[in-house]
Formats: C-alpha cells, structure tokens, sequence
C-alpha cells in the first residue's frame, strides 16, 4: 500500500517504505487507530510491526538513505537506541538484508536486546542507564567504511518523517472540521513532539506543543539526569534534534514516573491497552494540560509501544 500525506501537499522526500513487489511486513507500517480517551486523542502506535512508534523512522530513515546512495548492499547499520529504534531497525534491516548493529545501555529491559536479537541483530551494550555511552560508539563506527549511521538522535530526517508522515495521517483521521489545539509528546530524540507539532502548525499556527519527561530526571526544564521509569525517553542528555527545534516547544511538563506506570497500568484494566510507562505519562501530561487549559479542546498524544517489552520489569 502506498501511503500518501494529506492531499494537495506533496512531501518533497519520500515518507513511507515503498512496497516490495510481494509485499512485506513493512507494509503495514502506519495507519494506526487514533481513539479518544478521557477527553484526549490517543495515535495507537505501539501497534505498528516491532511493536513502537519507531518503526516509521526506521522505515523512513533506511529507504531514504538508499534512496541519496548513503546506504548500500552489504553495508552495516549501526545505531544507538534505548530499545525502540532498536528493534525497529533491526526489523527494517532484517527485510531489506543489512547487517544490523543496536549498541544499547546497559540496564534497558532484557526484552528489548532479545527482540533485536530475533531480528538478527547484533546487540552491543555499553554504559549503564542512559544512552550517551552507545552514542560514541556509534559515532565512531558510523565514520567507518561499510557503515551506516542514520544517527536518531541528531538527523533532521527523524522531524522530516513525523512532519511528512504520522502528522498528516493524524491530521486525515481527526472527525471534519477539527483542528488540533494541543500535541504532547515525550522526549527520546525529539523528532515526535517536534515533527508532528510542525504538521499540526500548518493547520493551526497556534497549536501548543508540549513536551513531556519524567520529574526524575527533568533533563530539558533543569540540566538533571538521574534514573526515572520512562524507558525510551530522557536517555540522559539534550539531544541534537529536540534543541534545534527548542524555540518551538511551548512548555514542558514534568511526570513523576511511578504515576506514568500507574495511568499505563489502568489503560491496560480499564481500555484494553496494554502499553508501556511512557503511554501513562502521555496521556497523564496531555490530561493535566486539558485541565489546566480548558480552551485546548483537541489534544493529541501518543500510545508509543507495547507492554510486552516491559513484562519483566514492570508487569509481573
Ligand atoms: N516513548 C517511547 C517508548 C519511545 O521509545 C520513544 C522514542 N525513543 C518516545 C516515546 C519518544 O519519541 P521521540 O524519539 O520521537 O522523542
């Protein structure tokens, strides 16, 4: 299937894996429902294929390097991921035949080396809770020949697929006639809350974007890094991405972590939506801004993955 964004604006780079001739799992990348809970509009991503809202970067990312001739037959991609993006690209890689290397902390859950793994991926760890150690790893492998970096964290290719893709697919689901007043969006690279905010801004200049971390480690309101619960966000550092487009944030809203795992907690009970910590702080932040904001009547957020990869650590 191929995906188009929204009529009458064609995106001036490709934002969705071309189909194979025989199809692929690729696919059937996107296209998620978007419910709404409790007031708020939730983008169900963790029902993309490898289980996160990373497959469209992964997807998009790899295509458009072999598209511009930077990513070749034989070539290894290398990447730094708390998990997500991980998984993601091994599974982009596994379909299109690349070598893969995930270089990860030390400490994320074991399920996520082991789903890398399943792809088969290499998985390296390196540091212990946050993602700054794999980092300069990947740096330095991603400068060799027969390497290929797509480097998350730092390219603008990360915002160009969330304004070019998952916006717009948000934007043709939300009921006729609304607009988006809000989007609330955790921070791993940035490249969600930044890119769909810029999609969201074109049909509503004035559309708050909200960026989301745990009070624990609250990395962009204060310079802290400390250990939190929101695996997949706050990996330790400001990264490239979300401070090029810093003067775009609206606000930032602190969650403490446990209350993100409880709310994940009982959208599994009451919903149905077995998800992991940072869906819980999505949605606890978007519904926090919905009080504190009445006149932001339409706010979008995101379920960005599965519980299952948490099922160790968080759901025994
Ligand atoms: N939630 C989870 C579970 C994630 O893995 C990520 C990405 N690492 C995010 C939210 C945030 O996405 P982004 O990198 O686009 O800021």
């Amino acid at each position: 299937m191929v995906r188009s964004p929204t009529a009458g604006t064609p995106p001036a780079v490709p934002h969705a894996p071309e189909p194979t001739a025989n199809g692929s799992i690729l696919d059937s990348i996107g296209d998620t429902p978007l419910l709404l809970i409790e007031g708020i509009r939730v983008k169900l991503e963790f029902l993309n294929p490898s289980g996160s809202i990373k497959a469209r970067i992964a997807a998009y990312m790899l295509e458009r390097a072999e598209r511009e001739g930077l990513l070749r037959p034989g070539d290894t991609v290398v990447e730094a991921s708390s998990g997500n993006t991980g998984n993601a690209m091994s599974m982009v890689a596994a379909v299109k035949g690349y070598p893969m290397l995930v270089v990860m902390p030390r400490n994320v859950s074991a399920e996520r080396a082991a789903i890398s793994r399943a792809f088969g991926a290499e998985v390296r760890t390196t540091g212990d809770f946050h993602v700054n150690d794999a980092l300069a790893t990947v740096e330095e492998l991603g400068r060799q020949p027969g390497y290929f970096a797509p480097r998350q964290f730092d390219s603008e290719w990360n915002v160009d697929e969330n304004r070019t893709w998952l916006g717009p697919e948000i934007l043709r689901q939300l009921p006729e006639h609304v607009v988006p007043d809000a989007v609330v969006g955790g921070v791993g690279t940035g490249g969600t809350v930044v890119g769909v905010g810029q999609a969201f801004r074109e049909v509503n200049p004035r559309c708050h974007v909200a960026a989301m971390e745990p009070d624990e480690s609250c990395t962009l309101a204060c310079g802290e890094v400390d250990k939190h619960l929101i695996e997949g966000i706050s990996d330790g550092f400001v990264p490239g991405v979300f401070a090029r487009h810093r003067d775009e944030i609206d606000e930032i809203i602190a969650v403490d972590s446990t209350e993100a795992l409880a709310q994940s907690r009982e959208l599994a009970r009451r919903y149905g939506l077995f998800v992991g910590p940072s869906s819980g702080g999505h949605l606890l932040a978007a519904k926090r801004l919905a009080r504190r904001r009445p006149e932001l009547r339409e706010i979008v957020t995101f379920l960005a993955d599965e519980g299952e990869k948490y099922l160790t650590e968080h759901f025994r």
